[in-house]
């Protein structure tokens, strides 16, 4: 069967074209523009804009969450920490064809007692938005969160050493991690200042593991001095855009341009650490309708541990990196429905992010290709993040021109992943 999406605005990862039409065929876009074949299914696409689908470079995600992420067009979400690695994916995943693909890190390197366990309650108590979550499940989908449960706070591995780091990250690979996350957080923006950070020297053998095993490396940081620590020790890429611009900041924008990493600023997170909750989006209907009551909280909340941060040095931030030539991704470290790491929901806060980074000073376009064509670029998602020929047919319609009002990717109107209409 093929289908035809035809008088359609397409935005194609890079820019608007000519073309108006897309055929889909077993999962892969056929072919843009050309004739319509007699016996294909169309779907008009009048007065609407086709995009690619739309990845989020920094998640902690669920199957709830990869849901969600799917009725907001985010059709492949980016774990920077988590049990999605191919493994994971194979137990967790097999079988679920309304959700988002995704991609993961499996754990990440972290001292004992280091970023994120400032996060978790204590004692391997489950917390209760888990809980909540656990009876809404089949009796076999409790067991298995159980089982990663236990899994993941009886044994908690860290690292304190540099042999612990070679093995820590040989275990990421071997449980088929597609990238290696690595953790430089001292507290001081998550009220909660002291945490340990790994000496550079063991960073930095992680980092050369990694590059061993073909893997790219990604680092936590959330300050102008972890983001240069993370670049000293060789990393591909920043979770997050520092949060603070100290006097130094422009060397440190020409040392990340030079090393050529990517920069993922997850706005909506430093804008909700900020203390700002993301009220806006809740209210707006083309969000309430598709999201659970914990979400609506969720997003109605804020982290708030750093309220003497401010947007505009943020966005004089992002900028000066985007000026510098620096690859921006869109990304939003969206993870559970829990008030305190507020302002945050799947898929919804990608479309927030670029609304972010257009306030910031993107142009539209600038900001769909952060979420579409440079992501799978800087993850080797070669199959995505493009609409072409032999691409997987990952596709969002939206109502309106998002290419030139970035809010309209929010008037979803079909979403197709691998070709099947969602
Ligand atoms: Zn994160």
């Amino acid at each position: 069967m093929i289908t035809a999406i035809t008088n359609a605005r397409i935005f194609d990862g890079e820019k608007v074209i000519r073309a108006t039409t897309v055929l889909i065929e077993g999962g892969q876009i056929l072919s843009v523009g050309g004739d319509i074949p007699e016996h294909a299914v169309i779907i008009d696409a009048e007065g609407g804009t086709l995009l690619p689908g739309l990845i989020d470079a920094h998640v902690h995600t669920s199957v709830e969450g990869l849901r969600d992420a799917l009725k907001f067009g985010v059709t492949t979400e980016l774990e920077m920490m988590g049990g999605f690695t191919k493994s994971g994916r194979e137990t967790q995943l097999k079988g679920l064809d309304d959700i988002a693909d995704v991609r993961s890190a499996g754990m990440a390197v972290t001292p004992p007692g280091g970023h994120p366990d400032e996060l978790m309650p204590g004692d391997g108590e489950i917390p209760d938005f888990v809980l909540k979550e656990l009876e809404k499940m089949s009796e076999e989908d409790r067991n298995a969160m159980l089982a990663a449960h236990s899994h993941d706070h009886g044994e908690a591995p860290t690292v304190t050493s540099r042999d612990e780091a070679l093995a820590f990250v040989g275990e990421q690979v071997s449980a088929g991690a597609d990238y290696i996350k690595i953790m430089i957080e001292e507290g001081t923006v998550l009220a909660a200042p002291g945490l340990p950070v790994l000496s550079q020297d063991i960073l930095r053998t992680a980092v050369e593991e990694a590059h061993r095993h073909h893997k790219i490396a990604i680092a936590h940081v959330l300050t102008a001095e972890s983001a240069r620590q993370a670049i000293e020790v060789g990393v591909e890429g920043l979770a997050h855009l520092f949060i603070d611009r100290p006097e130094t900041t422009p060397d440190l924008v020409k040392w990340i341009a030079e090393a050529g990493a990517f920069v993922t600023p997850c706005l909506v997170l430093n804008s909700s650490i900020i203390g700002h909750p993301a009220s806006e989006l809740a209210k707006d209907p083309r969000v309430s309708s598709k999201l659970s009551p914990e979400w609506i909280d969720t997003l109605n909340a804020s982290f708030n541990t750093y309220p003497q941060g401010s947007m505009d040095d943020n966005y004089r931030n992002v900028m000066d990196l985007h000026r510098a030539g620096v690859d921006i991704l869109v990304g939003t470290d969206v993870s559970v429905p829990v008030p305190s790491l507020g302002g945050l929901a799947h898929g919804v806060s990608v479309h927030h992010e670029m609304q972010l980074l257009v306030e910031a000073g993107f142009t539209p376009i600038e900001a769909l290709q952060s979420a579409t064509s440079k992501t799978a670029r800087r993850f080797g998602l070669n199959d995505r993040g493009h609409i072409v020929a032999g691409a997987r047919a990952d596709l969002v319609l939206v109502d309106g021109d998002p290419t030139v009002t970035i809010s309209d990717t929010l008037s979803i109107r079909e979403v197709w992943q691998r070709g099947i209409r969602k």
